[in-house]
């Protein structure tokens, strides 16, 4: 047997919950990988800028080494032209040369221009080797440490070296990165890495170890063949978290909204549905006057008509004023049928509830449905509900059965009033006889007098101080109206119990399951 709480019509607070925390998951998730997908799109970008405009400058340095041993420009002196190149060239630190049968230098040639160091001349006769056999110029002695290598391109009379400083390859002006931003830059060759900005302290990482963005891709001048790297960290502390807070409160607010919105929904048609009872309850209350007022008015009314009539026949015996006697009688009998055409009237006027309409009801619905109306009510009286069983449907008129379960609930809240909350129970039973259901209320209240019990049913019979007495003699006549019976009795142990039995609605199916619960 399932219990009811107050919680009868409750929202289905863990859907919600679920709703709300589904619909965040799903829209930080998006908005990250957006995030994620832009800023990669920026760095692919960077990168692709980043090797152009490095690829130019290796290429303006093979330029500058063809042009020199093109011009070989005449040897010996301090005013040899290519040692104003430094000056033109940022990047370019020194030109070191050999002329024929000569050796290259050891230390700088121009100590004004140049911070490098000096390069070792058999490292340099190596490259200008290499160089002779390629072709064209090809990468002498590199230093990791200072950022800087050499470009040697042998050539006859005169062989030319230029040392490069990478750091001013490219001018700040147009270098399209944050020199301390978080991307890091480097050029490797044969196993030595070439700095050229350290990037975010995550990037540095081995890659690998750290979530992120990478590029890679040669220089396109044959004679610098480095490996550009680029690398950005892309983790959980680059996500956009000022968005994702703002959509948190965003959907925090409107599913608060929607809660606050839905909850004056079900407020509204609970208040909408009470009504509805409350007006067909008035309106039947109504009829079940009338029935009371006829019954009561048509007796007497009908024995003045016979006493008048008789006292006409005597008076027409023997008159001391007959036309007087008899006209007064007249219009006594006049006034009495008007009286009782009155009264049929106003009961034909204020119909009594017919029930006559008729349809397959399930009984554990009906019940619930008024369980749901009242859940507040008998939550704040904290009552304990109970529901269960099952039946075929039954044929009614759903209005008229909705009503009688309505009142047999709502006598059972007020007995149940009378006694400590903590014995406050009620019990709806659905189970079914053949050809008939039965809808059982019974409540842990003081229960009926034995005094009582056989007058329930009659009409403006109360215990109640503010009591009609018409709800149980509504309840009996609708019960009847739809074919069925309406039965009380006081339960062994304290408590009354209510029966309302219907005819089954002949349906090939049964209805309702062994779970009532909403
Ligand atoms: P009213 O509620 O206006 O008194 P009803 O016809 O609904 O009229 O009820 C008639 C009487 O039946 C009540 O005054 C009460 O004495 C008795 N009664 C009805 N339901 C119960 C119940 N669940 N427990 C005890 N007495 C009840």
């Amino acid at each position: 047997m399932a219990v009811i709480q107050a919680g009868l019509t409750a929202l289905p607070r863990g859907r919600w919950i679920a709703a709300w925390v589904t619909l965040l998951v799903v829209g930080a998730v998006a908005m990250v990988r957006v995030d994620i997908a832009q800023r990669r799109a920026a760095f692919e970008a960077d990168a692709r800028t980043v090797h152009r405009l490095l690829s130019q400058r290796a290429a303006q340095q093979e330029a500058i080494l063809a042009t020199l041993a093109l011009l070989a420009p005449a040897a010996a002196g301090p005013d040899r032209p290519e040692q104003r190149l430094p000056a033109l060239y940022p990047q370019v630190l020194a030109v070191l040369r050999r002329d024929r049968d000569g050796a290259w230098p050891v230390a700088p040639v121009d100590a004004s221009a140049g911070t490098h160091r000096g390069v070792d001349p058999e490292a340099l006769a190596a490259a200008e080797a290499a160089s002779r056999q390629a072709g064209h110029a090809v990468l002498g002695p590199v230093d990791a440490a200072t950022g800087q290598y050499t470009l040697v391109l042998a050539a006859q009379p005169t062989s030319y070296a230029l040392r490069i400083d990478l750091q001013r390859m490219v001018p700040p002006e147009t270098w399209p990165l944050d020199r301390a931003g978080p991307v890091r830059v480097s050029l490797q060759h044969a196993g030595q890495t070439l700095l050229l900005q350290p990037g975010a302290a995550a990037a540095a990482q081995p890659e690998g170890l750290t979530p992120g963005f990478v590029a890679r891709q040669t220089l396109s001048a044959v004679s610098q063949p480095f490996e550009l790297h680029l690398q950005r960290a892309a983790g959980p502390a680059e996500w956009p978290w000022r968005g994702l807070l703002a959509w948190t409160l965003g959907c925090t607010a409107a599913g608060a909204a929607l809660a606050q919105f839905q909850r004056q929904r079900s407020a509204r048609r609970r208040a909408e549905a009470l009504l509805r009872i409350g007006q067909v309850a008035r309106l039947n209350a109504l009829g079940e006057l009338a029935g009371g007022l006829a019954h009561e008015l048509n007796q007497p009314l009908t024995a003045l008509l016979a006493g008048t009539q008789a006292a006409r026949r005597l008076l027409d015996d023997d008159p001391p004023d007959l036309d007087t006697a008899r006209h007064a009688l007249q219009q006594a009998a006049t006034q009495a049928r008007r009286a009782a055409d009155v009264v049929a009237r106003l009961r034909r006027q204020v119909e009594a509830p017919d029930a006559t309409r008729r349809e397959p009801v399930d009984l554990a619905s009906a019940a619930r449905q008024v369980l749901a109306l009242l859940a507040p009510a008998l939550a704040a009286q904290q009552v304990r509900v109970h529901l269960a069983g099952s039946a075929p449907a039954v044929q009614a008129d759903p209005v008229a059965l909705e009503q009688i379960v309505h009142n047999l609930v709502g006598n059972a809240a007020q007995a149940l009033a009378e006694v400590p909350a903590e014995r406050r129970q009620l019990w709806l039973t659905v189970d079914a006889d053949p050809g008939h259901g039965r809808l059982t209320v019974r409540d842990s209240g003081p229960g009926i007098s034995p005094e009582a019990l056989p007058r329930l049913f009659e009409p403006f019979f109360t215990t109640r101080p503010q009591g009609l007495g018409l709800g149980l003699s509504l309840c009996d006549t609708l019960a009847q109206a739809m074919g069925g019976t309406l039965g009380a009795s006081t339960v062994p142990g304290g408590g009354a119990e209510f029966r309302l039995t219907l005819p089954t609605a002949h349906p090939r199916r049964a209805s309702g399951s062994t779970d009532p619960l909403p």
